[in-house]
Formats: structure tokens, sequence, C-alpha cells
């Protein structure tokens, strides 16, 4: 089999794709598909390198499900025609971006690779040049027919990640990234360095199955110390509310107060899924292991374990939007889907 290999670059725009604009002095998006030419390295692969653009490309804060839908549907329409696929995006959301797309992808055996830059593509010291080259060399990356990594990533700054794990935790370095409760699954060195005993590998290949439809009837409720009574009866009563992501302390506790239990209880009773993610970036939540979250356990609180917020509030988005009863939703809730948590 030849080594050439189709790759679909999809550009949605952030800040590898952005310029100084001379008026305002702020970064906005201009035309990629020029850029793309103007990297000889890219041509060195020897790969066909195909790409598409979002017109007008967007800073990623300003990214909804609707895009997410998009990006979906050109892979679709492009499934069968590449290798791999290689997603340009703003690094803001990309975390929550490369979760969606992980739970919409159902069957995934390619490689969908999101990647972007702390730096514009133009400016000299560009973290971007490395971040697409590399992603590009992993999208074509295929060993006896397969591609080595069959998943949705993210890569940047010379680690690959999954992307339902990762969280962007840095405004101001080049790595943005953290994956904090899941190996890398690969490095960038002088060598490419693939942490093949993580990667997720689909047991038969089928078609590829794209979930389009998202709820938007949840929200994320972070727990403070003082939190305001009021507030909390005014989020907890919101009409036609779903589910709620309480963003809990350590290993998934809360108050223990009645009249907080109290709020808790009266809303699983009105059959709103509250899911415990810890607020923590590393470990999990354990419910019960104190006093502090046995009752919310008792009380009917459902445990995100290891689970990021980003990648609970897609995987909620889409379980929600399926024709599912309230039990499903929280069983599936509690499963590695697409190996976005460690359920112990
Ligand atoms: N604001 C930009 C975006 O997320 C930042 C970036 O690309 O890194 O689109």
């Amino acid at each position: 089999m030849s080594d050439k290999k189709s790759i679909l670059l999809i550009h949605t725009g952030g800040t590898i794709g952005m310029m100084k604009d001379p008026l305002t002095g702020s970064l906005v998006p201009f035309d990629f598909s020029s850029v793309v030419e103007s990297i000889p390295e890219l041509s060195k692969f020897g790969h066909n390198i195909d790409s598409v653009q979002f017109d007008p490309p967007i800073d990623s804060s300003d990214i909804h499900p609707g895009f997410w839908t998009r990006i979906a549907e050109i892979i679709e329409k492009n499934y069968s025609n590449y290798h791999g696929f290689v997603i340009l995006h703003g690094t803001d959301t990309m975390a929550y971006s490369a979760s969606a797309l992980s739970f919409m992808l159902e069957n995934l055996s390619k490689p969908v690779i999101f990647t972007g830059s702390q730096l514009p593509i133009g400016t000299l010291r560009t973290d971007a040049r490395e971040n697409l080259i590399t992603s590009i060399e992993i999208a074509a990356s295929y060993e006896n027919g397969m591609p080595i990594v069959p998943e949705v990533c993210i890569y940047f700054e010379s680690k690959l990640y999954r992307g339902n794990r990762t969280t962007k935790v840095n405004a101001e370095h080049f790595n943005a990234f953290q994956s904090a409760n899941y190996p890398y699954l690969a490095k960038a060195g002088v060598d490419l360095v693939y942490n093949r005993e993580f990667i997720r590998y689909p047991k038969n290949i089928e078609p590829l199955l794209v979930h389009h439809k998202f709820s938007d009837q949840l929200t994320i409720l972070k727990l403070f110390p003082g939190i305001n009574r009021r507030y909390m009866d005014t989020i907890l009563g919101i009409e036609n509310l779903r589910a709620v992501i309480l963003e809990t302390y350590g290993s998934g506790n809360a108050p223990s107060e009645d009249w907080f239990i109290k709020r808790i209880k009266k809303a699983v009773d009105k059959g709103i899924i509250l899911l415990d993610v810890t607020q923590c970036s590393r470990g999990s939540v354990e419910l019960g292991r104190y006093e502090t979250s046995r009752t919310l356990l008792e009380a009917g609180v459902i445990s995100g374990y290891d689970i990021t917020t980003e990648a609970a509030t897609t995987k909620l988005m889409i379980l929600l939007a399926q024709k599912l009863e309230t039990q499903e939703i929280k069983m599936l809730l509690n499963k590695s889907l697409k190996g976005e948590i460690s359920p112990h």
C-alpha cells in the first residue's frame, strides 16, 4: 500500500489563522487557503492535502453546537475519501469541540485531530507550524492499512491527547492543554512515539453514524463557600431544566447542611439529573467517601467520576437530545462511551 495519504484540513478559525488588524490592533481571522500553500514543509509529506474553510472563520469563543454539526457534516460527507481529518480551531473552546465530536461521531475509525496555536501562523515565533505539521503526520499515520489513532484527539505542543479528556489550562504558554486524568496518546520528540495501550481501537469497522442533535436543557452550577440559597433556587427552578452539572469540591463533596441537601433532593425528585463533577483538575469523584458526599449520593446525585466539565457538558447535550428515559441517561453517564471516564 502506498504511503501517500489523503488528508482533509478543516479550518474553523482561531488564532492560528489570524492577523493583526492594522486599524484596531486586535487579532482578526484572515483567508487561510493561501497559507496552506505557503508552508513548503507540507508538500514534503507527499500526501494529498485538501482544505475547507469556515466562511467566515470564527474565534472559538463564538462556537456553538451548530458549528459542531457543520464540522461533523464535513467529516461525514468526506469520510470515505480521506484517511484522516485535521481540524484547525481556536484553543479557547477546543476541548468542548473535541469532546462534542467524540460523542457525535459514532463508529469512528479514522483520526480526527484538532489543533491550533497560541501565536498566529504568520508570526516569527509561532507554534502553529509544528502543531499543524505534526497533526497532519498523525492523521496520516497508518500501519497495516489501519490508522494508528482512530480517535478524536487534540494535538498541541508536542503531545497528543484524547479530545474528551482535555482542558485548556494556559492562556499564556504554548502548552495550553492538559489531560490530567488520562495519559497522553503520543509524544513528538525526535520521533513520534505512540502510547498504544491507551489508544481506543474499534472492535469492528462499522459505517460512521453522526449524532446531530443537541439539547440546551442543562446548566453548570459551581459551588463556592457561602453560595446563596436564592440563587440556587433560581438555577434549580429554571423552566424545562433537565440536567445540572454540579461542580463540587475535592472528591465530589458539597455542603451537608439541611437547606442545601433539601434543594438537591427536590431537584432530583422533579426528574432533574444532577451530575457530580469535581472542581479539581486531577482525580475522581468518589461519592460516599466523605459524609459530605454520602448525603449527595442519598439525595440521588450521580457520580461524574473523573470526567472533565467539557466532556460532561457535551455528553449530556447529546444524551438529552436523544429519546431516552432519564434512568437510561443516568446509566450512560456512569459508563465510558468514548473513553471519557474511568469508572471505578
Ligand atoms: N480566542 C482564540 C480562539 O479560541 C484563541 C486561540 O485560538 O488560541 O479562537
